[in-house]
């Protein structure tokens, strides 16, 4: 489903083209999985005012999961590298122009569980 549907747009970042490989919809909640040509990172800005993307790795396991608010990201899930003390997955939270680390907690298990995102359960 969804196939690599474009929905590039100048504001994001001018150069980059961004993919929506798929779209995951859970009871509560609905990601996008993106894809770029050129870029690593997931976008700065997103297209709708509260979404959550995610990014594949090569393996094609999906390795992080950003939520946005207000079309800003507040939250980053990061599920496959660790993060001492907060091992993973963890989060890392957008505040005051700074990504902090912090646990990964059952808000953020609630999202994965309801999108059925895989990650290592402690
Ligand atoms: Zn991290």
């Amino acid at each position: 489903m969804g196939g690599r549907g474009q929905f590039s747009e100048n504001k994001f970042n001018g150069v980059y083209e961004w993919f929506t490989v798929r779209i995951i919809v859970g009871k509560k909640y609905a990601a996008k999985i993106l894809d770029s040509n050129t870029k690593h990172k997931l976008p700065e800005e997103s297209h709708s005012p509260n979404a959550i993307y995610a990014r594949l790795n090569e393996k094609g396991k999906i390795y992080q999961v950003r939520i946005y608010e207000n079309h800003i990201p507040v939250y980053d899930i990061d599920i496959t590298h660790e993060h001492s003390p907060f091992g993973k997955p963890h989060v890392h939270k957008y505040e005051n122009g700074k990504r902090i680390a912090m646990e990964f907690n059952d808000h953020f298990k609630d999202i994965l569980d309801d999108l059925g995102i895989d990650y290592d359960k402690k």
